[in-house]
């Protein structure tokens, strides 16, 4: 079951689906008992600095230096984890108004920071023509808006559409982008919007974002060679000058059995080989990468505390103080189609080779409040532990805290 290919130095406790649990788990210098005292509490979210730091210098390393790297804030927006990615990245990609204060707080230029999402209020459209970061417009309405609200404003403004491409998008785990979407206006009338609200000198580009989660090599490699080819064919019938490509992201990380890793090395040469024709025709347009899961998420673990142990039917389960209100991803009920079990492992105070097969439940009344299901783990006992690894994106800000009015857990950089 277990094929996946993982660089040695990303899971220094051993492969990530491993039964047994070695006792070195860290955090930086920190053990696991350390942790728990310095979080004062379980549950609680970890994030790993170094790992952190690591994982974009890896990226760094690989990608063409020409190629901008943008955070994706909703991935993990802490400001703590906000303020140590920026200084490390080429810019912020926000979706609302609060994540634009935590952006702008982080110290980054206003001209690094772009702004995503449907639906934005009149509210968000305001503040972030007066704090001068791009705007990526996601429907002509949108524009028409902006246009009206910088009528009291009068703030120069830099527009990039968002795209909803005309190509197929497939591979990605949630799908952004192709067919019918509310994100994005669609590839075919981008010219026409731009022509008939006689905004050229406003647009300084494109954004073409397909979908997130995405391991599948070949379709990455499609998604990227079609997202040039539609940004010249548009800068061609539109006649702006572009200076701005935001060819969006959506590079996945290892999940469940059977994931790998992806090739890293093999998309930054596809993208290099774009990013030369590109630049041989647009020289001074930049291009951007908006990463958000494959920067964050392998920096994170979830900790929980074991309460009760109990049988049922020859079932065994393991009852946590922790659950789907404060991960609901690892409870399968974040986009997924089909529920599988997240890289979980168990520190036991009592360390034994044993292995049991368990499943993982948390304290709510539902049976979807489900964290590992029917998993061969090290035995462990009421007063263990329970990590759930790869929860540094979309986990703390991604669940329903206030279901079922549990306290909320704690969340920490170090
Ligand atoms: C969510 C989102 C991202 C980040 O996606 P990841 O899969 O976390 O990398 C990037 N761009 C936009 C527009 C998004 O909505």
């Amino acid at each position: 079951m277990n094929h996946v290919v993982t660089p040695a130095n990303m899971f220094p406790q051993g492969s990530l689906f491993d039964t047994v649990m070695s006792k070195t788990f860290k955090v930086g210098r920190y053990t696991l008992a350390d942790l728990i005292e310095l979080a004062g509490q379980t549950p609680f979210y970890v994030y790993d600095k170094e790992k952190l730091g690591e994982r974009i210098a890896y990226l760094r390393r690989v990608m063409p230096d020409s190629l901008k790297i943008h955070y994706a804030m909703k991935a993990n927006p802490m400001p703590a984890v906000v303020d140590f990615v920026a200084p490390r990245v080429d810019g912020l990609d926000i979706a609302s108004h609060k994540e634009l204060r935590v952006a702008l707080a982080s110290g980054i230029s206003p001209e690094h920071i772009s702004m995503a999402g449907p639906g934005k209020t009149d509210a968000e459209l305001k503040a972030a023509i007066c704090a001068g970061i791009v705007l990526h417009v996601e429907s002509e309405n949108e524009l028409s808006r902006i246009y009206m609200l910088n009528e009291s404003l009068n703030k120069p403004l830099k527009l990039a559409l968002r795209v909803n491409p005309d190509f197929k998008v497939s591979g990605a785990g949630m799908q952004m982008g192709g067919g019918s979407q509310q994100f994005g206006i669609d590839a075919e009338i981008v010219s026409d919007v731009i022509k008939r609200h006689k905004c050229q000198s406003d647009i300084i580009g494109f954004h073409i974002f397909s979908g997130s989660q995405n391991l599948n090599i070949t379709a990455l490699e499609g998604i990227i060679t079609q997202t040039f080819e539609l940004a010249n064919r548009l800068t061609q019938e539109s006649g702006i000058n572009i200076r701005h490509l935001n060819i969006g992201g959506g590079l996945g990380i290892p999940y469940f059995p059977g994931d790998e890793e992806l090739d890293i090395s093999h998309i930054a040469e596809v993208i290099r080989i774009e990013l030369e024709k590109w630049h041989g025709t647009y020289p001074k347009c930049k291009v951007i990468s908006e990463l958000g899961r494959f920067i964050v998420g392998e920096s994170g673990y979830y900790i929980s505390k074991i309460i009760d142990k109990k049988v049922s039917r020859e079932k065994t389960f393991l009852v946590v103080d922790g659950g789907m209100h404060h991960h609901l991803a690892v409870s399968g009920n974040f986009g997924q189609v089909i529920r599988k079990n997240y890289p979980v492992k168990v520190v036991s105070n009592s360390y034994s080779a044993e292995v049991e097969k368990v499943s993982i439940v948390g304290p709510l009344c539902t049976p979807l409040d489900l964290m590992a299901s029917n998993m061969e783990l090290q035995k462990a006992d009421v007063g263990d532990y329970v990590i759930i690894y790869q929860s540094g994106a979309y986990g703390y800000t991604a669940s329903p805290h206030h279901f079922l009015s549990h306290p909320m857990p704690i969340e920490f950089l170090i």
